[in-house]
């Protein structure tokens, strides 16, 4: 902020100063690609631009040490996996090639073609990438923030540390009200608030405390899954262990000295509050304020908004998005980062080269649906909701093999294919299992 004073403020009544103070400080980069964000989506696309073009014409602006792999938190909240296993040195994933600057962005500029760092560096680039994911609102539910950090009965698997934290809750639990939440915004991995909620039920279960359990999941959707398939096996499987299901309820506010939660009926707008044992909350998310806040860049609703089937911006022609930030309406995963991948790196180099892609984004997206130890739904579909299973079996049933795929084979293919860039999600894998059907 400062820097940005001092360079700004033609009023300074030691103007020559201030420039050369701020000249020391401030760094001028500049690249044909900036892909801002080195998460899933940002890495991925770095590692697919870097197999062409030279050593740092691709920069990745990315603050964070430690690059997740999230779909691992939910496992975490069960016990079955630790934060441990879900991570690896941000370092250690970004395509060597890459230029990396270990920075926030602070300002997008899309007008001159710079972004601009927190502390006031100034990146021009020839194309961007918008990969900066959702940012946590926990804040906008009062009293939530302090129930996770100062109560023992309240967890979260959207965050490392309250991942871990869940499943001390549900090692502490003794018997009562626990209640399971789904927030009224989009989220990432919109059925991970449903499976902590089933994992959590075979904990207790083998804790011999389920039957002091009862166990609510409110979701503010009004349905429990957006693909009618999926969302009729799941309602067998929660009347089957006895789980309550309120839909269109929305969780306004948590009391932890009370151990009450208050929540919202969406369609009579009425207000009720619920005493819980045990709480788990999944927070609201938007994407960062950072994004947000360039109103040349996003959509009413705050997201990049880009063409669906090639993920370029509406307006700017050198901007694209990837992953959670995008307008684009999929269903915001990891496996619908591997399908996008592809597409905006090849729209990219096109852009580059003067050429044309005809390739486009389905809307592809899977949510492996774990629905406690050792079982597994796993649904994919595309935009318009219909299946797109890659096995040639009924995939709306709860199997013990699509549970070791999530469990134990995808964070393989996480780390040694898809961030190195030579995972396109399993199209390919489909068309090779179905031939002949
Ligand atoms: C609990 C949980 C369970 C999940 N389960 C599954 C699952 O089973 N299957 C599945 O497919 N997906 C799952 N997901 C979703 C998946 O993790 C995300 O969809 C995916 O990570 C999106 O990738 P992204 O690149 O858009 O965002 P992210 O991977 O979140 O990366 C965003 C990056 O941007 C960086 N960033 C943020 N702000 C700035 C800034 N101002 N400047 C620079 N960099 C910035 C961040 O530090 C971060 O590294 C799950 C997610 C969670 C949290």
């Amino acid at each position: 902020m400062l820097r940005k004073v001092l360079l700004h403020k033609s009023g300074c009544p030691q103007l020559k100063r201030c420039f050369s103070v701020s000249n020391n400080l401030l760094e001028k980069h500049n690249c044909k690609v900036l892909v801002v964000g080195g998460g899933t989506g940002g890495c991925t696309v770095a590692a697919k631009l870097t197999k062409w073009m030279k050593k740092d014409e691709v920069i990745v602006l990315e603050p964070a040490d430690k690059h997740y792999y999230q779909p691992l938190f939910t496992l975490c909240g069960g016990g079955i996996k630790t934060v441990q296993d879900s991570y690896k040195s941000m370092q250690s994933v970004l395509p060597p090639k890459a230029k990396w600057i270990k920075k926030a962005a602070g300002k997008f500029d899309p007008d001159s073609n710079t972004v601009t760092t927190v502390d006031g560096d100034i990146i021009t680039y020839d194309v961007l990438v918008v990969a900066t994911g959702l940012q946590l609102r926990y804040e906008k539910i009062p009293g939530l923030v302090d129930a996770l950090e100062k109560f023992n009965n309240v967890g979260s698997i959207y965050l490392p540390q309250y991942a871990e934290k869940t499943f001390k809750v549900l090692q502490g639990f003794k018997d009562g009200d626990a209640i399971f939440t789904y927030p009224q915004s989009p989220v990432k991995c919109p059925g991970a608030p449903q499976k902590i909620c089933y994992i959590s039920e075979d904990v207790l279960k083998s804790m011999g405390k389920r039957g002091g359990a009862k166990i609510t999941y409110n979701t503010s959707l009004p349905v429990i899954f957006g693909v009618k398939r999926y969302a009729d096996a799941l309602w067998e499987v929660v009347k089957k262990r006895d789980i309550k299901v309120n839909l269109q309820t929305s969780l306004v506010e948590v009391k932890p000295d009370k151990n009450e939660a208050v929540f919202e009926n969406l369609e009579t707008k009425e207000r009720f509050t619920s005493g819980y044992s045990m709480l788990h909350a999944v927070p609201p998310m938007s994407p960062p304020d950072v994004v947000t806040s360039c109103k040349q860049l996003v959509n009413e609703a705050g997201f990049v908004d880009v063409n669906k089937d090639n993920l370029q911006h509406v307006k700017y022609p050198n901007v694209f998005a990837i992953g959670d930030c995008s307008s684009s309406p999929n269903s915001k995963t990891t496996a619908a980062v591997a399908a996008q991948a592809p597409v905006v790196h090849a729209h990219i180099k096109a852009f580059l080269t003067n050429d044309k892609s005809s390739l486009a984004y389905n809307g592809y997206a899977s949510c492996p649906l774990v629905t406690g130890y050792r079982k597994c739904i796993l649904a994919e579909f595309d935009y318009d909701l219909t299946p797109q299973e890659t096995f040639p079996i009924a995939q709306n049933r709860e199997l013990w093999s699509m549970y070791v795929m999530k469990k134990d084979f995808m964070p393989v293919l996480y780390w040694n294919l898809m961030l190195k860039g030579n995972w396109n999600g399993p199209q390919i894998v489909r068309k090779m299992l179905r031939l002949g059907f």
